[in-house]
């Protein structure tokens, strides 16, 4: 097989076969094809699109690439949760304890943030002492102990995807919905879930800008994983402003530890639950939690007897962190500057970019602009006021959390932009828009 044929095959808009797709990842992964040959490739796939098949398989190749993990030793059902990314998303802290605690043990492998949205390893690392650098061997005998665990995905989990993101990265070819898709599921699939929970964020601060583009990606990445033999949901959900109030690493650990305790944001608590509801669905494979009202319920019921708390502390513990600093969140690393942003004017929030704000968090050093970045866990930004409220002039909006008065400075436009206000009142924005069931596509 010539690479320049595959090139000029999907150049004329032509669909790869298997067996094209397979090579080039192989021979991509072990470098025997350069850069420059799969540059032309990505840009193809950009301008002519995959079939469904082709994307299939183009995940497939890349999750087969490594290791493919199997956890059916540990648990009998593995179920995952992937958020596409979004500002102030500390959701998955909430849902594996309460999951968890729901009798469902969970084995997680999670990301790093890059750009505005935070990663779930480093807003974990904000614990003094967390360890998510485990072994095969520590990770499986945490999970058989404790029923949850949360690790780093390791460099040989779908490693065709590191090289091919690192590539699109620089080359323009990032935005194209197979090669989203397929780079997302593949690490899904390699890290041997049997079901797994999409939330798919659309808006201002989203990869996805509308509900349209939202949904194809939904449906792509659902497909994908019903043809390669998994339970799939997808939910459609807001990222227009940021979810939460907190954005930035210690912050967000805190306000996942009150949300555990039953004291979160209520629309924070709300997406939690549902999140919840649909693994739950997924893992009950219609023997249990059918209902989703129902689930709901008792996932209310678990928040309230406090044992997803308890689950979170136990995690915290199996993994060497500090769980001193979780029963007295002020324990965290705390910025040296609290700076509160007023509103400027009456009147009702008509927009806080959710986008503006993870860029001005950015800015602050809450995450990082290259992989090589460190971040500083203290920083960030507490956002009070959400879409619709009323506020008068001088009301705080914001609290912004900072180390370095430069930094500040370089966030304080940014803040500013971020807020828009109407004279007419305005309708609070959705939580979620949609849902996109596997028995569906
Ligand atoms: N997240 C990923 O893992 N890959 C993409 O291509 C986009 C978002």
């Amino acid at each position: 097989m010539r690479m320049v044929d595959i090139i000029s095959k999907k150049r004329d808009g032509q669909p790869l076969s298997s067996d094209e797709i397979f090579w080039f990842i192989q021979n991509y992964t072990n470098d025997t094809i350069p850069d420059y040959q799969v540059s032309a490739l990505l840009m193809a796939i950009v301008l002519k699109g995959m079939i469904r098949e082709e994307t299939v398989t183009l995940t497939q190749a890349m999750a087969e690439s490594g290791d493919m993990l199997d956890l059916s030793d540990i648990l009998d059902y593995a179920i995952d949760k992937h958020s596409s990314g979004g500002v102030g998303d500390k959701t998955t802290l909430v849902v594996l304890p309460l999951v968890a605690s729901m009798g469902v043990p969970i084995a997680k492998m999670s990301g790093r943030g890059l750009g505005f949205s935070g990663g779930t390893l480093d807003k974990l690392e904000s614990i003094t002492g967390f360890n998510v650098n485990l072994s095969d061997k520590e990770f499986r005998r945490i999970a058989k102990d404790t029923g949850l665990v949360l690790a780093g995905q390791t460099s040989s989990l779908a490693p065709a995807d590191g090289k091919l993101y690192a590539l699109r990265d620089v080359t323009a070819t990032v935005e194209s919905l197979p090669l989203i898709a397929s780079s997302i599921m593949s690490k899904k699939l390699a890290a041997g879930a049997n079901g797994i929970v999409l939330d798919v964020k659309l808006g201002h601060g989203a990869f996805m800008r509308t509900l349209d583009d939202a949904r194809d990606l939904a449906t792509i990445m659902v497909q994908i994983g019903v043809d390669a033999g998994r339970d799939m949901v997808a939910l459609l959900s807001d990222m227009n402003q940021p979810l939460g109030v907190a954005v930035g690493n210690s912050l967000e650990v805190a306000e996942a530890v009150q949300t555990l305790q039953g004291e979160g944001p209520a629309y924070f608590h709300e997406h939690c639950v549902d999140i919840s509801a649909y693994m739950l669905k997924l893992a009950g494979q219609g023997a249990k939690w059918v209902d989703i009202d129902e689930t709901r319920a008792e996932v209310e019921s678990i928040f309230k007897s406090g044992q997803a708390f308890d689950r979170f502390r136990q995690m915290v513990i199996a993994q060497g962190g500090d769980v001193s600093q979780i029963d007295d969140v002020t324990k965290l690393s705390q910025a040296k500057i609290v700076e509160p942003v007023q509103a400027q004017q009456a009147g009702y929030i008509a927009n806080i970019f959710a986008d503006k704000i993870g860029l001005a968090s950015l800015a602050l050093g809450a995450g990082r602009a290259t992989k090589a970045d460190p971040i500083d866990h203290a920083v960030g930004i507490e956002v009070h006021a959400s879409v619709g409220d009323k506020v008068n002039a001088g009301d705080t909006l914001l609290t912004l959390h900072a180390n370095d008065e430069n930094r500040l400075k370089d966030a304080m436009p940014l803040i500013q932009a971020a807020i828009e206000y109407s004279e007419s009142a305005v309708e609070p924005l959705p939580l979620f828009y949609g849902v996109i069931d596997g028995t569906d596509v």
